[in-house]
């Protein structure tokens, strides 16, 4: 049995015993937009609550960088997946976050908007990157040079994150920033179609998993392979 069919059958398992089952996804490089279509069809057949969506975080010192999605594939895959959605999925996350990885919404990271705490202490500056703890959230805030931090700082460390913990952050704090935030949420939150044929045609796209042709553990990944617009 499979890892998967294990996952599946302990869904399943705590479903009959009247747990509130959500998922959480992280998608990378050779996902196969259709088969996380069908997925999302067969979690929400199941009686699952919710879904949450990310793309897998690209580290620079990650011996596996051709797993990873660079942004503008982050966004073409996530584009193909969410556009033309159907009405039965549910998704437990931001509508915002969901158009940001689209490529509908632009936002800056927000590190410190989903800290993690340890028992080193509160990480700097999120829970993906490791550079030192403190002993109190404030103390995190002050002693942390927030500016090495986001796509736009220009840190090779944050070159293609657009993981949740940083920008859904940004998406929630957007939809409470006002009025207009407030409409564009509540828009997206009752507008879910997203009708898009090229997204549509991309499903039909042939997908090319990536551990066919990349074996599992590559470490001499150059800096080439951050670039933004990988494609
Ligand atoms: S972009 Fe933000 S969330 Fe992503 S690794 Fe950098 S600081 Fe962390």
């Amino acid at each position: 049995m499979g890892g998967y069919e294990l996952a599946l059958d302990g869904i399943k398992e705590a479903l009959k015993r009247g747990f509130r089952v959500t998922t959480n996804t992280t998608l990378f490089d050779g996902a196969d937009p259709k088969s996380v279509r069908a997925f999302f069809d067969e979690m929400m057949e199941l009686g699952v609550e919710g879904m949450m969506l990310s793309p897998g975080y690209s580290y620079d010192k990650a011996p596996d960088q051709k797993h990873f999605l660079g942004r503008a594939r982050t966004r073409r895959l996530f584009r193909a997946i969410l556009s033309n959605r159907k009405k039965s999925w549910q998704f437990n996350q931001s509508p915002l976050f969901l158009e940001f990885l689209m490529g509908k919404k632009t936002y800056a990271c927000t590190p410190w908007g989903m800290p993690t705490y340890n028992v080193f202490g509160w990480q700097k500056p999120c829970y993906l990157l490791q550079d030192g703890y403190a002993d109190t959230f404030q103390e995190m805030l002050d002693s942390t040079e927030w500016g090495n931090y986001g796509t736009e700082s220009g840190n090779p460390k944050c070159a293609n994150c657009m993981v949740h913990s940083g920008y859904e952050a940004s998406a929630v704090d957007h939809t409470f920033s006002g009025l207009r935030g407030l409409w564009a949420t509540a828009k997206a939150a009752l507008s879910t179609k997203y009708e898009d044929p090229d997204a549509l045609a991309m499903l039909n796209e042939p997908v090319k998993p990536v551990h066919s042709y990349n074996p599992l553990v590559q470490i001499d990944a150059g800096k080439s392979q951050l670039e933004e617009t990988r494609a």
